[in-house]
């Protein structure tokens, strides 16, 4: 079969149309791209960054998080890879008949054969992708996918169809007409071809689905740029550029030198933190995870990476010629400060993210624009951040009496221990919240007590332990948050501290992932992690009956910054009589308490509280009690369980249940 020459020139010109469209398209997206001000070279590491790219972008690891996504995501992605070459062979029929794409011949075996056999799997499995797509999107109806991307999708959807079903027709014209390669190792179309229909005029049917099928590649094509669908495109490059570094650990802002502190404008993102608009497939995934969404906070994090693609789009021309003076800034463009107050940090949404968009931080860029520069602030914040200044703790208790929990135990500060030249093993970090708060104040008491029973060489620095700076960090006082920073390194260093362990995860998060940046490097553990390394080691020897039915909640400083997963509940399996059942959400899919980036210091008038929401996952396992292994995730479940009117539900640290079952 063969195309007349007006076919030729039809199609030359129909394709020189759609490939200038997209190029065009292209073009000006990476132009819009590299409108960012913000310098972040992202080609370190490259053996990680290439595997990453393989396992997220090739094999998509993190689509695969939900099994149905998994499978339909997969068929038509490989859809995509595996028919490019039946692109480039059908439409080079209109200049080069029955051409074909050259393909390798391993040990005398062509792999025409294979490959033309793949083509057709692929091609039904990515149909089938696009009919459960229909289905989710239309009959099962998940929340996170009914917003304004719905009928772009559906467009999007229809082209694969329409193009993986005239790829088989076309082949089974070919086959009808006779001119098909290698019929054998094409049993779909040819099995098409052998019905009733093909059997009339197949010249007529090989010249029309042949351009139906080019008519529909190209068009999808040139419809790609303009739609949410370039994350075809982006969201791959996404998964090679993504953040390498820790995941709990905020960017530095140089104070010295920034000209501006955070951000309210998109050209002042970095290429990487724009990338991420062109990247998200609108999944809603991250807003399906995230806490703040799901009790009712105006925070949508998929509309925070989708609406700064929006806006760049919308600017970037101007932005281009330097024209940004009167255009709308982030915060009346992507959302409220109400919205941008309600994070409670929890990663969640970053976690989720299957193509590794970064949300958190672009909050925390904006929460520090508004602390910074336009000197906003929710108004009971204030107190904390004062009490920082002058106590050094956001409880604003006198900086003198932080040891003060520890009276009465012989707990040695490390002044003292040096001055008496007795030998430390390791630095207790105790934290604000275990130091002055009185329930926490418990914990730190029953923690120190099972350092001495275990026969650990510890110390605390006492009165000069100072706020690691995380909540000021998190609340966008970069000013704040570095003062507190360099004082404790100063002090931390001063000593040639070496070991520490913290039962905060939000100072072990610090200390161990922000600390570095400021000449602070030590080996940082958590008590999760120190204790399970004391009962393993023989040092302590839980054998007493602790008769609790409880769950665990996951901090998330400590599961999805940290990965420390195992090590509380390993602590809580040995402890004889403990029973402990999982939450759904538990684990990596932990939800937030609520006291996260500084959200323990702000009203929550919006919505559901989060740490009630929490308590009904708690509720949902009829566990009678709950342990977990953050001062503030207690106090959060404290207040919870006590405004509920759940108090029968008890609250317990990990130190505390192990201490009991100590003989
Ligand atoms: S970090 Fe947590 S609270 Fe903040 S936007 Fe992401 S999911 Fe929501
Ligand atoms: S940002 Fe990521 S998780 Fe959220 S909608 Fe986009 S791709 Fe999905």
């Amino acid at each position: 079969m063969a195309l007349t020459a007006l076919d030729t020139v039809a199609v030359t010109a129909f394709l020189a149309v759609s490939l200038s469209i997209f190029g065009r398209k292209m073009y000006l997206r990476l132009r819009y791209l590299f409108t960012g001000q913000r310098k972040e070279p992202r080609w370190d590491h490259l053996p990680t960054r290439l595997k990453n790219f393989v396992v997220y972008g090739i094999f998509q690891r993190k689509v695969a998080r939900e099994w149905y996504a998994g499978v339909l995501h997969s068929f038509i992605f490989w859809a995509f890879v595996i028919l490019g070459a039946s692109v480039v062979e059908i439409t080079a029929q209109a200049y080069a008949p029955g051409w074909r794409v050259p393909t390798p011949t391993v040990a005398g075996f062509s792999l025409t054969g294979p490959l033309y056999l793949a083509e057709e799997v692929i091609a039904v499995l990515a149909a089938i992708g696009v009919g459960m797509a229909l289905y989710r999107r239309y009959v099962i109806r998940p929340k996170k996918l009914m917003h304004e991307g719905m009928r772009d999708a559906t467009i999007v959807l229809c082209f694969i169809l329409g193009i993986v079903i005239s790829f088989l027709l076309f082949n089974a014209a070919d086959a009808a007409a006779g001119t098909v390669a290698l019929p054998e190792w094409k049993p779909i179309s040819s099995a098409i071809a052998s019905t009733s229909i093909f059997r009339f005029d197949a010249a007529l049917w090989w010249r029309t689905l042949w351009w139906t099928h080019v008519v529909l590649l190209f068009s999808f094509l040139a419809y790609v740029p303009h739609s949410k669908h370039i994350h075809i495109i982006f969201a791959i490059v996404n998964t090679f550029f993504m953040d390498l570094t820790p995941k709990g650990a905020l960017k530095t802002v140089d104070l010295e030198t920034s000209e501006t502190f955070g951000v309210n404008r998109v050209e002042q993102l970095s290429w990487r933190q724009l990338l991420d608009g062109y990247a998200c497939t609108e999944c809603g995934r991250c807003t399906a995870a995230c806490p703040a969404n799901a009790t009712g906070k105006p925070l949508n994090p998929m509309r925070i990476i989708t609406n700064i693609r929006d806006t760049l789009n919308d600017q970037g021309g101007a932005i281009m010629r330097d024209q940004v003076d009167g255009l709308p800034d982030m915060f009346q463009t992507v959302h409220t400060d109400e919205g941008i107050w309600a994070c409670t940090t929890c990663y969640a949404c970053v976690y989720e993210c299957p193509v590794m968009n970064e949300h958190m931080p672009k909050i925390i860029d904006m929460r520090r624009n508004l602390v910074l520069t336009q000197g906003k602030i929710p108004p009971e914040s204030m107190d904390m951040l004062r009490n920082i200044e002058t106590n050094y703790n956001p409880w604003g208790i006198g900086w003198d009496q932080r040891g003060r929990w520890a009276e009465g135990l012989g707990v040695r500060t490390l002044a003292e221990a040096i001055a008496a030249n007795e030998p430390v093993d390791v630095l207790y970090w105790v934290g604000c919240a275990a130091s002055f708060d009185d329930r926490n104040r418990k914990v730190a008491q029953a923690f120190a007590r099972i350092l001495k029973k275990a026969g650990v060489r510890f110390a605390i620095l006492g009165a000069e332990e100072k706020c690691t700076g995380d909540p000021a960090r998190r609340i966008g006082n970069e000013y704040l948050a570095q003062t507190m920073i360099r004082a404790n390194v100063a002090t931390l260093n001063g000593y040639g501290v070496k070991r520490i362990v913290a039962s905060c995860p939000h100072c072990f998060n610090a200390i161990k992932n922000e600390y570095p940046d400021f000449g602070g490097t030590y080996e940082v553990v958590h008590h999760s992690q120190f204790l399970q390394e004391l009962i393993r080691g023989g040092r302590l020897n839980p054998t007493r009956d602790v008769l609790e039915f409880l769950t665990y909640h996951d901090p998330c400083y400590l599961g999805r910054y940290n990965d420390i997963y195992n090590e509380p509940r390993d602590v809580l399996y040995r402890i004889p009589g403990v029973r402990v059942v999982e939450m759904r959400e538990c684990r990596d899919r932990g939800f937030c308490c609520g006291a996260g980036g500084a959200r323990m210091w702000m009203d929550e008038r919006t919505g559901e509280r989060v740490n009630h929401r929490r308590l009904s996952h708690i509720e949902e396992t009829r566990a009678n009690a709950v342990a977990t292994a953050c001062p503030y995730c207690l106090i959060m479940l404290d207040d919870a369980a006590k405004t509920k009117d759940r108090e029968d539900i008890r609250r317990f640290d990990i130190a505390e249940l192990l201490e009991r079952s100590l003989s």
